[in-house]
């Protein structure tokens, strides 16, 4: 069944990639897969290291006359993506749902909040971009944000259009070019997409290049000489080879890269709330989410009542394909995965804790699960899941609690739930986590807001109004002399 509205992609990414114009690329091309049915839906065109290697040169090509439009001219088509985005929502959703295995409610959430980085992105190129020193000699002395030049953006599967929109919105905005290299397995909602937003809003041909590829095609743009910068979204283990290969080179990386996140819950807490936000947290998008709450870490006193309310609202969450029926779980992206988060569960049980709800699937689709007993030491608490896992540990004070959340590599989101603010607030500010949210859950975003993580979670890289002005731009300092003079030698 092919149930696709062509009115805005119109089958123009079919076999192709983005250079301006959309081209067959060397790379052959790779069925495009809906990971509920196994159903395929079309194919996307493959870049080879030649033609990544042709859209960096492009890149390079277009971008100093893109870097010199006038402000305005930056923003107006900054502005018609967002208009387009709006306009072809229901397509664009379709699209995220049946190729990344999205339920509608995620899909539309998350085309809320790319709107969000567009139209925050749209507001970059008219901002004052320089600063204008006090004279310490002879000269008027300033300094100016210059883009970088082609910026390579690398992006993973599971919020394709928002990680994909939200370094190359920026980067485009701010007079660099872009050569965006999606994940293979969501290349239409991750790239096709963008490439046309951009192509009908009028960005001059080779400032975005959309070259869908594998691990090769992502190192060959991480390697690439004319390449400024990278900016990756994905893996902690892929993360640090990109960021060996661009230190290397000395090149700007920023990483975004996975979580463990702590969802705290202490003994005052509301525990109906807490345990919808636990759900929320651990469940949304199969917890497929580098946000996810990956550890509920709950007070021994009210453990069990937690437990309770989290298992039945795991027991009554149903699983199945998103396109075709009300679900609130879809599938996993794929059997990689699938094997990954068994794995996981499976030896978190064989070294002692407790199955409540869950741990099975049938193919792709995992049941919502709650772990009890569950400690440091054991897989479900050391590793990052990826899939929709709740593993519960129990704590005896506020210090504990504390300790347990932050007995992670990784740093990237945290919740507190408490019904005393100062509380949750205290023990907010102890956690070494990018982003925390007291009386919420952990899965949060905001374009006007620094997103990132600490540890083994980036590279202190963030997202967000002004950090990406700081990211997609370098300081130039520059002074004039109205006359030369000459020095001692
Ligand atoms: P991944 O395996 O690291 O892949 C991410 C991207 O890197 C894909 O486009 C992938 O291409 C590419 N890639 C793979 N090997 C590469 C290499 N050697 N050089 C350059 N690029 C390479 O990540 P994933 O498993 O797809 O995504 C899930 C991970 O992303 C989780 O850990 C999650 O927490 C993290 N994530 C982090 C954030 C954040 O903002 N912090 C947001 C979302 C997800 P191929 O897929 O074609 O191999």
């Amino acid at each position: 069944m092919q149930t696709r509205v062509e009115s805005f992609l119109r089958g123009a990414w079919e076999g192709k990639t983005f250079s301006g114009q959309w081209a067959s690329p060397k790379g052959g091309t790779r069925p495009v897969i809906e990971p509920a049915t196994g159903e395929r839906l079309g194919e996307i065109g493959v870049a080879s290291i030649d033609d990544l290697d042709a859209a960096v040169k492009s890149a390079a090509r277009a971008q100093p006359a893109w870097a010199a439009a006038p402000a305005d001219e930056r923003r107006k088509v900054l502005l018609k993506v967002a208009r387009l985005l709006e306009e072809h929502h229901k397509e664009i959703a379709g699209w995220i749902v049946r190729e990344g295995g999205s339920i509608p409610g995620k899909a539309d959430t998350e085309i809320h909040f790319t709107l969000g980085e567009v139209l925050e992105a749209a507001a970059l190129p008219t901002q004052a971009n320089g600063i204008v020193y006090p004279s310490t000699g002879p000269h008027r002395s300033m300094a100016e944000r210059v883009p970088l030049g082609v910026v390579g953006v690398i992006t993973p599967w599971n919020f394709p259009l928002i990680l994909a929109m939200r370094a190359v919105a920026p980067a485009i905005a701010l007079g660099n070019a872009v050569v965006l290299k999606p994940d293979l397995q969501t290349s239409v909602s991750g790239g096709a997409v963008l490439a046309r937003l951009f192509e009908e809003a009028g960005l001059p041909e080779g400032v975005l290049q959309v070259m869908p590829g594998g691990p090769e095609a992502g190192e060959s743009l991480v390697k690439h000489p004319r390449v400024a910068m990278i900016s990756f979204t994905g893996s902690t283990a892929v993360g640090r080879r990109v960021g060996e290969l661009a230190g290397g080179m000395l090149k700007r990386v920023s990483l975004e890269l996975g979580g463990n996140n702590a969802f705290i819950v202490l003994d005052d807490a509301d525990l109906d709330a807490a345990s919808s936000n636990g759900a929320w947290g651990s469940y949304l998008h199969q917890g497929q989410i580098c946000m996810a709450a990956g550890r509920h870490l709950v007070h021994a006193s009210i453990a069990e009542a937690y437990v309770a309310r989290l298992v039945e609202r795991a027991e009554r969450l149903p699983v199945g394909d998103p396109h075709r029926a009300e679900v609130a779980l879809g599938p996993l992206i794929s059997q990689k995965q699938v094997d990954r988060v068994a794995r996981i569960v499976g030896d978190t049980v064989k070294a002692g804790a407790k199955v409540r709800a869950g741990a099975s699937h049938e193919g792709l689709f995992y049941k919502p699960t709650v772990l009890t007993h569950v400690r440091p030491g054991m897989p479900a608490f050391d590793e990052e899941i990826f899939g929709p896992v709740a593993p519960v540990t129990t704590f005896e004070s506020d210090e504990e609690a504390i300790e347990l959340a932050n007995a992670s590599a990784y740093g990237l989101s945290a919740a507190v739930q408490s019904r005393s603010i100062e509380r949750g607030l205290h023990v907010a500010r102890r956690l070494k986590s990018g982003m925390v949210h007291v009386n919420d859950q952990t899965v949060n975003v905001d374009a006007i807001a620094p997103f990132g993580g600490m540890g083994c979670s980036g590279n202190g890289a963030r997202y967000g109004r002004t950090a990406t002005l700081d990211e997609f731009t370098q300081w130039q300092w520059i002074t004039v002399k109205d006359k030369a003079h000459e020095y001692p030698f």
